[in-house]
């Protein structure tokens, strides 16, 4: 028993020298000096957890029964680290930024924060993760049993069950001690990582020894050495592709999505550079780790007797050849892998055993004990611990239960196959955003069932759960069902048929599912910043201290409202606080403060929604994005607005655009106008000062010609005051300066004052057709302006009328209190174009010798705008026609 109980006494020393580095590194944590505990050397050598005691030990086997196979276990790993470190790297990104802390918290995160989701994924954890640590325990308890034998003592089956119930009680209290001290936003551990990467050294130094021993100790040096394994059975390459295909994917699956390899490889990452350095030394640890693995199977097979354990070749060899001392470091080895293992892996389940069932029950139970945070941790704390216990017990007893027997070692691949169907929907959340909550839980439900039905089950050894014939004919006997030959595929190994179904159907269901579901508005959110996580370009600083959040809101407010009300604003509240400078503490009065400052810029919604990140309730409440849509809904309803006054500003300005094509035709008439006018002056002007000359020169002149001579100035004269009175009755019209006469008088007396005014009788030839039974309307107006206009639109018809036998019908229309008089001639139409043009001053159609001088119609408007009515060209009437409107009483109007 001398050897055992120096085995005890050396392992308890181990553990006492792993408190002291937790210790100290806890320490050194507290006191600040962290840069070299986060260095990106010690990231590296914890991820080496993936190295458990399966690998340490099992490797050896693995290579004895199969050769090079186990090769695969360490390739899929470093091609993750090689070649998609960049998957590592958003993991990394998006578990910052949003906090997670598991792999269970990250999917459910992604999909809406779905409760199912994160509940299923820890219960499935526990139960894949419950055999492992079992595993682990059990590989301990046979290292001692080897050391046992040698020393003819011998361990029997209670000595094997107390050594593991010491080995679960230890590394339970130690995983409590050193996992669950405090209670660290970040989830990081800085002492059990440190830990483990001593743990990593160790094992990885203990097999390097025993690996030198063997080709420098045992064979004489590496030529003798390749002898013997190109001699062994083993050292041949007589591998099948799918099965290596197959396994490497598996490994790299599972390096990826267990629970305990994502704990130290996201959520303790203290740092995204660090991946720059393990994605190359990653891979070279694994790579001297699996060195010697050859070596030491062709070695063991070859010296030990046939049938010892290859599983124990690391320990036996040296034990064999007498070195005690280093199969004491072997030993070491063995049980760094062991502890390491159920360390983290106890406190990744404990973590989310916590999260996701403990405290939501907690809290539902216990109604509002939110409001004492104090109370909270506590509870958490106590949750961890709990589970942590739990969990190792829960191991302790599956490797009571199962014996220890030969189903324990096969639960390696069993459980990566496992593992590994959360793949899918891993990748799917962080790539693709279309995928949804309800293609996750099919994916993952479809996944789990066929890697329980096709392989974990089985691997429990025939007659356990499955009868021989059910693995043979299926159930019922629907031998397409069979648990190992579904579809009918036969003849493929069980882990590669498992990993192909499996993963095919859980890829289609969730792809499909996702297709055609509708994702919740929180879904989407989660899924853009997944999604997005590098565009998002959030910083990748600890957001664990409260200066950098309020650094983080001086800036974020400072881009909003300007710098220098950003500064004023954190000053204030500094003072108000008492601290000196610019960053207060985020204090929940002062962000509302903020928000609110900040609601004035860009909307309540949005400032919530800003702010709340930074400080930490990275949640975005569904109300939160109803405010959101409510805010764009308003936006919407002033680019309505905005619209319909566009519209109305282009209208204007079309009218605009009519008007001063209007007045620029307007001018060029005038300008016309102006050389016509002289033109009129000059022509009177002209005849009068010849005359008049020769009335003064010729004294001797016959009297009849002296008269016709006079009579000539006479008229000239005339002529020249109508124009010169025209234009002035215009521009006083024009200013508005007119006072009007009002009288009574009928319709009829009007037209007939008129037409008999301008001296045209029936004997001129000029007919005109009246209705005087309908002229009978008494006129309350100025009589005198309304015959004014009557005279110049008759006369215009005698002046214009064209035709053989000119004719002007005069018709009268009363309707309500309007009277309607049209004037129609048999003339020439006048043009389209020229309708409304006519009624300007000066304007004449054509070159019209009987035309005066083009104001006629310029007054008659005018006149008829001051009486109140109208005057305009009335189309489609044979001839030219003019329709003049009017109220029957002007002083009602
Ligand atoms: P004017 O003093 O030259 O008669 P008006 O303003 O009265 O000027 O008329 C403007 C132009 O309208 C005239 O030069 C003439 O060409 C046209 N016009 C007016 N009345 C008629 C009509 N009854 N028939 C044909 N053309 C007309």
């Amino acid at each position: 028993m001398g050897q055992i109980n120096l085995l005890v006494l050396v392992s308890l020393g181990y553990v006492l020298v792993l408190f002291i580095v937790a210790f100290a590194a806890e320490r050194a944590a507290r006191a600040g000096r962290i840069k070299w505990l986060r260095a990106p050397l010690i990231y590296t050598l914890s991820l080496s957890i993936y190295c458990t005691a399966w690998t340490f030990y099992g490797a050896v086997g693995f290579a004895s029964r199969s050769g090079l196979e186990f090769v695969t276990i360490y390739l899929g790993p470093s091609l993750v680290m090689l070649g998609w470190w960049w998957i590592v790297r958003r993991l990394v990104r998006i578990g910052r930024n949003q906090r997670i802390t598991s792999i269970a918290d990250l999917i459910s995160s992604r999909f809406g924060k779905s409760n199912l989701l994160a509940v299923g994924l820890t219960i499935l954890a526990v139960v894949g993760t419950t055999p492992y640590i079992a595993l682990q325990l059990q590989s301990v308890t046979q290292s001692y049993a080897v050391f046992a034998e040698t020393s003819q003592s011998g361990l029997d089956q209670t000595d094997q069950a107390t050594i593991a119930f010491w080995v679960a009680i230890g590394l339970g209290l130690f995983t409590i001690l050193f996992g669950t001290r405090k209670l660290d936003v970040n989830e990081r551990h800085d002492g059990v990582v440190m830990a483990i990467a001593v743990e990593a050294i160790v094992k990885l130094i203990a097999l390097l020894a025993v690996g030198i021993f063997v080709v420098w100790g045992v064979a004489g040096g590496v030529a003798p050495m390749m002898e013997k394994i190109n001699a062994s059975d083993i050292g041949t390459w007589n591998v099948s592709g799918g099965r290596w295909a197959g396994l490497t994917f598996l490994s790299a699956a599972a390096f990826l999505c267990l629970p305990r390899m994502f704990h130290v490889m996201v959520v303790e990452n203290a740092d995204e550079r660090h991946l720059r350095m393990a994605s190359w030394a990653f891979p070279a640890y694994l790579m001297l780790m699996s060195l010697f693995v050859l070596p030491i199977a062709v070695t063991g097979l070859d010296l030990l007797p046939t049938g010892a354990n290859p599983d124990m070749f690391v320990l036996t060899i040296p034990l064999s050849q007498g070195q005690n001392g280093l199969a004491m470091l072997s030993f070491l080895g063995g049980f760094s892998s062991a502890t390491s293992m159920v360390i983290v892996a106890a406190i990744a389940l404990s973590i989310m055993v916590s999260n996701h069932i403990v405290m939501p029950l907690w809290l539902h139970y216990s109604g509002s004990g939110l409001s004492v945070s104090g109370d909270v941790r506590y509870v958490v704390l106590l949750a961890r611990r709990v589970s942590i216990g739990a969990v190792v017990m829960l191991a302790y007893f599956y490797f009571r239960l199962s014996g220890g027997g030969a189903a324990l070692a096969a639960i390696g691949l069993v459980s990566f196959a496992g593992v590994a169907q959360v793949l899918p929907v891993m990748l799917g959340g962080i790539f693709w955003r279309g995928a949804t909550r309800i293609g996750a839980l099919g994916g993952l439900t479809v996944g789990f069932l066929i890697w329980g039905y096709s392989l974990f089950l089985p691997s429990l050894g025939e007659g356990v759960v499955y009868s021989q014939s059910f693995m043979e004919h299926g159930p019922f006997g629907l031998s397409w069902l069979a648990p190992q030959a579904l579809f009918a595929i036969k003849g493929l190994d069980p882990i590669l048929h498992c990993l192909l179904w499996s993963m095919l159907l859980n890829t289609t269901v969730f792809c499909l599912l996702s297709l055609v579901s509708f994702p919740q508005p929180l879904e989407r959110l989660q899924g853009a910043q997944f999604v997005n996580v590098f565009e998002h370009g959030s910083s990748t600083r600890s957001w664990s201290s409260n200066v950098a959040q309020s650094e983080d809101l001086m800036v974020m407010a400072q881009r909003i409202i300007g710098a220098r009300e950003a500064q004023s604003l954190f000053r204030r509240e500094a003072e108000k606080q008492g601290i000196s400078g610019l960053v207060p503490e985020p204090t929940p009065e002062f962000l509302d403060v903020l928000e609110r400052e900040l609601a004035g810029s860009v909307g309540a919604a949005t400032a919530h929604a800003m702010v709340a990140p930074i400080v930490g309730g990275a949640a975005v409440s569904v109300d939160d994005l109803l405010a959101v849509a409510d805010e764009r809904a308003q936006l919407m309803v002033y680019s309505n607005k905005l619209e319909t006054q566009s519209e109305e500003l282009q209208r204007t300005a079309k009218q605009l655009r009519r008007a001063n094509e209007k007045l620029t035709q307007l001018s060029v008439q005038k300008d016309g106008f102006l050389s016509q006018i002289s033109h009129e002056l000059r022509t009177p002007m002209t005849s009068i000062r010849s005359f008049s000359e020769i009335l003064r020169d010729s004294a001797d002149m016959p009297p009849a010609d002296k008269a016709r001579f006079a009579g000539i100035i006479h008229s000239e004269t005339l002529r020249l005051t109508r124009l010169l009175d025209d234009l002035l009755d215009l521009s006083v019209l024009e200013a508005g300066r007119v006072s009007l006469n009002v009288s009574q008088k009928s319709l009829r007396e009007i037209l007939d004052t008129s037409i008999i005014g301008m001296g045209l009788g029936a004997e001129t030839g000029f007919e005109i057709q009246r209705q005087r039974s309908r002229e009978d309307i008494l006129l309350r107006t100025d009589v005198d302006r309304l015959a004014q206009v009557f005279i110049n639109v008759i006369s215009n018809a005698r002046k214009y009328c064209d035709a053989a036998a000119p004719c002007l019908k005069i018709h009268v229309f009363q309707s309500n209190e309007q009277v309607t008089v049209d004037f129609i001639d048999n003339g020439s139409v006048i043009d389209a174009g020229m309708r409304d043009v006519i009624f300007e001053k000066f304007s004449r159609v054509g070159e019209n010798e009987a035309g005066g001088a083009g104001l006629g119609l310029s007054i008659c408007r005018e006149i008829m705008i001051r009486l109140g009515g109208e005057i305009f060209y009335l189309p489609g009437q044979g001839g030219s026609a003019f329709r003049v409107q009017f109220p029957r009483d002007m002083a009602q109007e």
